[in-house]
């Protein structure tokens, strides 16, 4: 494939107009924001600058950042703070079973901040608040994002174990991009973790995600689709690579919706049954929609 063609997006340039259907629509409402404060939470969708923070709390859903709001990892696309996290607050998981409650959530997702410094990779804070979750509203779904573990698959058997809806973990990017985009990570390991996922949790179905406009080709992004549905994922999001400050990497180019449409396609084809692909998709997208396959 061709890169930066003209019809598909300027590099470095101005943002295009399908880009700018949100501006306007992405904050919390005021009310959404004092809740999660007086509850003590930290959400994604506030973290990473989320565009479509308004659309998916009025649909119902969030997600939920555990284990603080420091990352032990230094991921060039994230918007998220890196250092030395704080311990886990014994707290966290009933604070957000009180917040989804509150706000009358009927699908949570749970994700986290890596946390590469504790012994169980944060794995008994998500069963801890699962367990929560549910006691509060029994009949609640619940995604998880996590992380890779660090590969280990004592903390994700864990996770599994307490029957997620969905087992998300995202690869993020296509395999030569890797370790650009995610230094720390590695995309044969987060194959490893879906494939492992797949096969010891059946019941679960088994996700991840792209970003693009990071540099890939057309062809990698297909390579990718299908590495992800060998790996036994069954939904995979592709979205718009957006440049959370100039300290992060360049927005390589705009991708299309035409193209979107076109990943959706490729990864149908692959054997994918869902993939949500859309300039504005993001990891937890419409989740309990794309949770219904
Ligand atoms: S591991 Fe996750 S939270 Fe941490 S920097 Fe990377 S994308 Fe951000």
């Amino acid at each position: 494939m061709r890169r930066n063609r003209p019809e598909a997006g300027r590099r470095h340039g101005g943002v295009p107009d399908w880009l700018k259907v949100k501006t306007g629509k992405a904050g919390l409402t005021r009310r959404t924001r004092a809740l999660l404060h007086d509850c003590g939470v930290h959400t994604v969708c506030e973290a990473a600058m989320c565009p479509n923070i308004g659309e998916c709390f009025n649909c119902g859903t969030a997600t939920f950042m555990l284990l603080g709001d420091v990352c032990t990892r230094d991921c060039r696309f994230c918007a998220v703070s890196h250092g030395d996290p704080a311990p886990p607050d014994p707290e966290e998981p009933g604070n957000v079973a009180e917040a989804a409650a509150r706000l009358g959530l009927r699908f949570v997702v749970l994700t986290c901040v890596t946390r590469d410094d504790l012994p169980d990779g944060g794995a008994g804070q998500f069963v801890a608040t699962m367990a929560a979750l549910r006691e509060r509203l029994p009949e609640v779904r619940i995604e998880v994002l996590t992380s890779d573990f660090g590969g280990d698959s004592a903390p994700l058997d864990a996770v599994l174990a307490a029957r997620p809806t969905v087992y998300n973990h995202n690869v993020e990017t296509v395999r030569r991009l890797q370790s650009a985009v995610r230094p720390q990570a590695d995309y044969e390991r987060s194959l490893a973790v879906l494939r492992h996922a797949a096969a010891h949790a059946p019941e679960a179905i088994v996700k991840s995600g792209l970003m693009v406009g990071l540099g890939e080709t057309r062809q990698e992004v297909g390579e990718a689709l299908g590495d992800l549905a060998d790996a036994g994922c069954r939904v995979v999001t592709i979205g718009q690579y957006l440049r959370p400050s100039p300290a992060h990497l360049p927005v390589e180019r705009y991708v299309t919706p035409e193209e979107f449409a076109l990943y959706e396609r490729m990864g149908l084809e692959r054997g994918l049954a869902r993939v949500v692909s859309g300039p504005f998709v993001r990891s937890s997208y419409h989740a309990a929609e794309a949770a219904e396959i």
